[in-house]
């Protein structure tokens, strides 16, 4: 069937013109909603449907609510309202009753809706002077459809293009594949077997023109995995080309250095931390380049996962990089891994022991000259162990001895662009091994398409010794929330407060902070020791106020989303978040995550009003859950992949039906079948047809694209 039957090229390659009834003109109309070739047209799918056996009735239309019925026009008269405006009343009728259309400033109804036209209304059902009654509704013409499912197609009245339009354009397109070869089916039978999947001629037919309901679902279901498919093997492919193509290094995590680092740790790795290095080790150990992504809860223990990783390559003579997204951050880890790594020796034979110090350096935007001078001369000579930094990382004119793994802290931050940049770092054509941690659980199956050309690692498992935090929301600041805050610091712990998220402006964001400062040091926490956090306080003075708050010599550190990440003080064990609505479920749980550091009990205190449904679900869900990845199951559902995909719109033809929402389970099987298709590296020589429609769907620019999200 594969072998003759009409492909998806094919049908790019023919223009809609070919087909009947669709004039130059029309076809300038479909150019407007991106419809130009016959394939287009196909892909054009069906907004909804109108089941008629089951659809409303006019009888049944509830009053006072929106609803949809099919109905016939049986009058129409037009004319002026008192104040001179244009009025069209339409009178409709299905076989359970009648009801009455007005159409207010829209005399072309008139001409639309002539008596014995079909369409299908929407809106909201009013009761007037003892008649039902709609004002204004969305009026979907649908021809005279006889099937028993209506499809209505998303119409353009900028184009002058109507849902019965698309409909029979849909039914010719379909009629000349069918009638000629059918249509070529690229996925082998097994896979559709398997999965249960109609074929796809059976799926162009069920989407455009169903006999039921029930077909509508088994033809989307197929669509949607071919969607998804296509992105899959296009990741798969990337991926394991990637794996056989380049050369990496080969470390042992079993050295000497990383058994000296586990033994100068003060607690036990975590289950969880032993099967991830164990996952890193392998793939470290393999002359091909590791592309692993590490999702761990905040406070998981990243850290020291990627610190091993990094110790592995320094104990074969290569180095490490460490990467974060902002300068504060880069900070933060380079005085965390200094701090574990201290007294660590590592080998050199150029000295008379035979070692030396292990060496870790900071390069970020605020290194001074003289500093990265040296560090760059150090780094090229092989002197520099571990270099922490941000971007500045991947300037050109930084040349490591050997990097041998780079570590990303990627908190969604960084694209794919700089983690190919930092592949390319060594002069003898070696590529190091990447690791990218990310601290924001996102969930699996968008995992698999964001990250799709990583594996992944998942530290599933908090460290012991910690109380779970406690979090409510309040809609206010009240004097409960201050006590709380109060107490805590009366019996000697620490608390932050968080100022509200002024998106658009730091220094308005800066100043919101402030006046909160002046606020609260002057009111309801007059007697605490304050300390003042934002984006636009000088480094120096950061510094010296978080060493202040972690020496606990600051009661309360009153800061915006500076905080966000990477700041570690134990003993601090309430947060007070205020306009809590404002923030993302991800940055409060990011949030929440300074606290709950320790072994006390500590509590989070949302404050603030929900302007949204949405907003008081996202609250609601973080009183209920401390667990990253749930949260990002609750982020998904109530913001949809928009955010996880970020910039990346749904490609221009392809993830038209498919949604990393509601077909979790689809992004899984999509994954299984590309590894099975193409895991092996020969790529899909055996199905050419498939390989043909993926660079159709998925071309260069497309690809490019998908990968930078
Ligand atoms: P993450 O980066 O995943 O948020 P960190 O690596 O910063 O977490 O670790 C959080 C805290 O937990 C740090 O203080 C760290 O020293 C500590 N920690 C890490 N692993 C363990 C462990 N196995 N047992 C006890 N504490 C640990
Ligand atoms: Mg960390």
């Amino acid at each position: 069937m594969a072998g003759n039957g009409v492909t998806l090229r094919e049908l790019r390659d023919r223009p809609v013109t070919d087909l009947n009834g669709v004039s130059d003109k029309r076809a300038k109309a479909l150019a407007k909603v991106d419809v130009h070739s016959v394939l287009d047209m196909l892909c054009y799918y069906p907004r909804r449907y109108l089941d008629r056996s089951r659809e409303a009735t006019i009888s049944a239309l509830p009053v006072g609510e929106e609803g949809m019925v099919l109905i016939r026009v049986t009058s129409v008269s037009a004319r002026r309202t008192r104040n001179r405006r244009s009025l069209v009343e339409v009178k409709v009728e299905d076989d359970t009753g009648s009801l009455r259309l007005i159409f207010f400033n829209q005399p072309w109804r008139e001409r639309q809706l002539s008596v014995g036209t079909e369409a299908v209304v929407f809106g909201k059902v009013d009761q007037y002077q003892g008649h039902d009654q709609m004002a204004n509704p969305v009026v979907d013409l649908v021809g005279d459809r006889t099937g028993r499912i209506v499809a209505v197609y998303p119409q353009s009245e900028a184009a002058g293009l109507h849902t019965w339009e698309f409909d029979s354009m849909a039914a010719e397109a379909l009629r000349r594949v069918t009638k000629g070869r059918g249509f070529a089916d690229p996925v082998p039978g097994e896979v559709l077997d398997s999965y249960r999947l109609v074929g796809r001629s059976d799926a162009f037919r069920g989407i455009h023109r169903p006999a039921s309901m029930k077909e509508v679902a088994e033809a989307r279901r197929r669509l949607v995995f071919d969607e998804l498919l296509r992105i899959q093997l296009e990741l798969v492919q990337r991926k394991v080309e990637l794996e056989y193509t380049t050369e990496g290094l080969v470390h042992n995590i079993n050295g000497e250095l990383v058994r000296a680092f586990h033994g100068v740790l003060r607690f036990s790795l975590t289950d969880a931390q032993i099967r991830t290095i164990d996952e890193i080790g392998a793939d470290l150990f393999q002359p091909r380049p590791m592309h692993r992504l590490l999702q761990g809860d905040v406070g998981s223990g990243k850290t020291v996962v990627a610190v091993t990783a990094m110790l592995a390559a320094v104990q074969g003579g290569h180095q490490g990089a460490l990467m974060a997204p902002t300068g504060v951050l880069a900070e933060q880890h380079h005085l965390g891994v200094t701090e574990l790594l201290t007294d660590l020796m590592v080998p050199d034979p150029t000295t008379l022991l035979g070692h030396r110090p292990l060496k870790v350096d900071l390069l970020t935007g605020r290194t001074s000259a003289p500093e990265r001078r040296r560090i760059t001369t150090e780094l090229s000579e092989g002197r520099v162990d571990l270099l922490i930094g941000t971007h500045a990382l991947i300037q050109e004119g930084l040349e490591f001895n050997s990097l041998g793994v780079v570590v990303i802290d990627e908190q969604h931050r960084f694209g794919v662009e700089q983690r190919a940049a930092l592949r390319e770092k060594n002069a003898d054509g070696t590529v190091p091994d990447v690791l990218v941690m990310t601290a924001t659980p996102i969930p699996r199956t968008a995992a698999m398409t964001v990250y799709g050309d990583l594996d992944v690692s998942v530290l599933d498992e908090m460290p012991p010794g910690r109380t779970p935090i406690t979090t409510s929301w309040v809609e206010e600041a009240n004097e409960e929330v201050w006590q709380a805050v109060r107490s805590e610091v009366a019996a000697g712990f620490q608390a932050y407060v968080v100022c509200p998220l002024v998106e658009e402006s730091e220094t308005l964001e800066a100043r919101s902070a402030e006046e909160t400062f002046a606020e609260l040091s002057g009111g309801p926490l007059a007697n605490l020791r304050l300390g003042l956090l934002h984006g636009r306080v000088g480094t120096a003075e950061r510094e010296d106020a978080m060493s202040r708050f972690r020496q606990g010599d600051l009661d309360v550190m009153v800061a915006t989303t500076v905080i966000e990440v990477g700041v570690d003080v134990p003993n601090a064990t309430v947060m007070v978040v205020l306009d809590a609505a404002r923030f993302g479920i991800a940055q409060l749980h990011q949030l929440r995550g300074r606290v709950g550091r320790g072994s006390a009990a500590s509590r989070c205190i949302l404050v603030g009003e929900a302007p949204t449904s949405d907003s008081e679900e996202r609250l609601r869900a973080l009183v209920r859950s401390t667990n990253g990845f749930e949260l990002a199951e609750v982020d998904l559902d109530l913001r949809g992949e928009g955010t996880i995909m970020g910039e990346r719109q749904k490609g221009r033809n392809d993830l038209r039906l498919a949604s990393l929402r509601r077909d979790r389970e689809w992004v899984e099987v999509a994954r299984e079948v590309a590894v099975h298709l193409v895991g092996d590296g020969t790529g899909l020589v055996g199905h050419p047809c498939l390989a043909d429609e993926v660079a159709l769907f998925l071309g260069e620019a497309e690809s490019d694209f998908l990968l930078k999200s």
